[in-house]
């Protein structure tokens, strides 16, 4: 990664966060196309050496102003004080464009999601304990749009690697309460507390009335009770597109699914209506692996 504009960065434990942020607004600011394609969710340790981007041309005499601009770019991240103004800030990025999606993304406050301690209205993936995260607000703005034609209300949707509940709990607001959402996540102790932060949230009585579950289990073999669904949503890196999951997702409906293991894509899976798969690479992202719960724990 070029670094000439991060010199001024001191290595130390309390400089980490700034830097980090700073070199995810690097990634970001480099990114050829749009700043949300750049990275997804990855581990908090070393975020941004693992963050996966297109690498554009470099031109040295725009180091100082980049670095100029990386300074605003902060600031302005680190300033977002609200929901509202995170829903607006990736609207100005251009990394939302759908209203319904900011609408949902408006109601579901993050902050009710991402663990204390950390700054909730930064546009960051965050640790959440257990070796996961949760993923950066563009790239849950990016699956819910990619998956927003399969998340009408009364549809069935299922989130694979729930983590925090966030995004089950968004499509649990697209389906509204006739519709069927289910999380599967295998950390109990993380399904225990994305529970309570949907009950924190606008998604409560979907919870309390059922139409929205979250379950411990190995998201790899699906959740066939509310199947077979319109969207299903992986939020960790497959090594292929496990099976269990084709066979649950309804003819007509679509899974978007990072796959990869260092080098990642985020793959747009549709079953056609007679059943055929048709698979396409959205972009290059940078998640954690969907793995067992043993090898995500291990050093831990
Ligand atoms: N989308 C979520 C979490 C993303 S991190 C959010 O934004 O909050 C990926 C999650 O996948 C982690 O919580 C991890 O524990 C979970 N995960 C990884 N492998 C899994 C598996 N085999 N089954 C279920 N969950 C898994």
């Amino acid at each position: 990664m070029h670094s000439s504009s991060l010199v001024v960065l001191s290595s130390s434990s309390a400089a980490r966060p700034l830097r980090r942020l700073l070199l995810q607004s690097f990634v970001s600011a480099r990114s050829p196309s749009s700043q949300h394609l750049c990275f997804s969710a990855s581990s908090s340790s070393s975020s941004s050496s693992r963050c996966s981007f297109r690498s554009p041309k470099r031109n040295p005499s725009k180091v100082f102003f980049t670095a100029i601009s990386l300074m605003e770019r902060f600031w302005t991240r680190t300033r977002i004080g609200s929901n509202k103004e995170l829903v607006e800030y990736l609207q100005q990025n251009g990394a939302l464009k759908s209203k319904k999606v900011a609408e949902v993304m408006e109601t579901v406050d993050r902050g009710l999601f991402v663990p204390h301690g950390n700054l909730p209205y930064v546009d960051s993936p965050m640790d959440i304990g257990y070796n996961a995260t949760i993923s950066a607000p563009h790239m849950h703005a990016a699956c819910l749009e990619l998956l927003e034609k399969n998340l009408q209300p009364g549809m069935h949707a299922l989130d694979v690697g729930s983590g925090t509940g966030y995004l089950t709990a968004c499509f649990a607001l697209m389906v509204g309460p006739q519709g069927r959402v289910a999380g599967v996540e295998h950390i109990p102790e993380l399904v225990a507390s994305s529970i309570k932060n949907i009950q924190n949230s606008a998604a409560a009585p979907l919870l309390k009335e059922g139409s929205l579950v979250v379950h411990v289990g190995d998201g790899r073999l699906g959740w066939p009770d509310f199947g077979p669904y319109d969207a299903i949503h992986v939020g960790a890196a497959a090594p292929d597109i496990p099976r269990p999951l084709l066979d649950q997702l309804k003819p007509g409906g679509r899974m978007v699914i990072p796959v990869g293991t260092f080098s990642q894509d985020l793959k747009v899976v549709e079953k056609k209506l007679d059943g055929s798969i048709s698979v396409h690479n959205e972009t290059s992202v940078r998640y954690v692996p969907l793995t067992s719960r043993e090898g995500q724990l291990q050093g831990y």
